[in-house]
């Protein structure tokens, strides 16, 4: 990337990630795959129980075939399950989980994340359950405010995950939201995360580069 352009990005992340932390929650900024690696390691060095939250991000990075290659005996993967009952519980296992992964729609430079939710498992695990949240993020994500990362769901997150999971909604045709009331509604909850009460259970590692929707 041009020299010029990626200061600019590092000065949003660093900007967004002193905002995260007056909202009592820690920030992180990884260049490397080994990298988020290594960060990753250290932070679930002495885990018992993980679960991960649906996530394109978790896959891009490489994330979710670290944790089955080196965290199998500990890793509660959903897609190792082979029923919806055993889905069901892989997501009530993320609420006594010792760290739940996952990523988040968007975050504004104010320190907020913004995410919407169909089942609503995620964002609920994200608000309370599992000791810590590891939210991993691409920088792509980084939004001015909150009216920015409605817009931001609303046109590209939102489109894009239903074109992803073939729902049936209007936004996988027309490419934006249309309010619909389909009943493979993806967007059911609206949720943002503000000031934490126990600092630093939210972790949000900021990935160079562009990760998920
Ligand atoms: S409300 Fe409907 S149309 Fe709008 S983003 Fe959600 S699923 Fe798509």
């Amino acid at each position: 990337m041009d020299n010029n352009l990626q200061k600019i990005i590092d000065l949003r992340v660093e900007k967004t990630i002193k905002a995260l932390e007056k909202n009592l929650m820690k920030g992180y900024y990884v260049k490397s795959q080994s990298e988020l690696m290594t960060l990753i390691d250290s932070l679930i060095a002495d885990d018992k129980l993980i679960t991960a939250g649906g996530s394109m991000t978790l896959t891009e990075t490489g994330v979710i075939a670290h944790l089955n290659e080196k965290y199998s005996s500990i890793f509660a993967d959903r897609a190792s399950c082979s029923s919806p009952e055993e889905i069901e519980e892989v997501f009530r296992k993320a609420f006594i989980s010792d760290t739940f992964f996952a990523s988040t729609n968007a975050v504004t430079e104010n320190g907020e994340l913004y995410n919407i939710d169909g089942n609503g498992n995620r964002v609920s695990a994200m608000i309370f359950g599992p000791k810590q949240v590891i939210l991993v993020v691409g920088t792509n994500k980084i939004v001015s405010d909150l009216d920015a990362a409605k817009t931001r769901l609303a046109k590209i997150a939102c489109p894009a995950n239903t074109v992803r999971l073939n729902c049936d909604t209007p936004c996988k045709i027309v490419g934006e939201c249309q309010n619909c009331h389909s009943p493979a509604r993806i967007c059911c909850s609206y949720v943002t995360l503000a000031q934490q009460r126990k600092k630093d259970r939210i972790k949000v590692i900021f990935v160079d580069g562009n990760y998920g929707y």
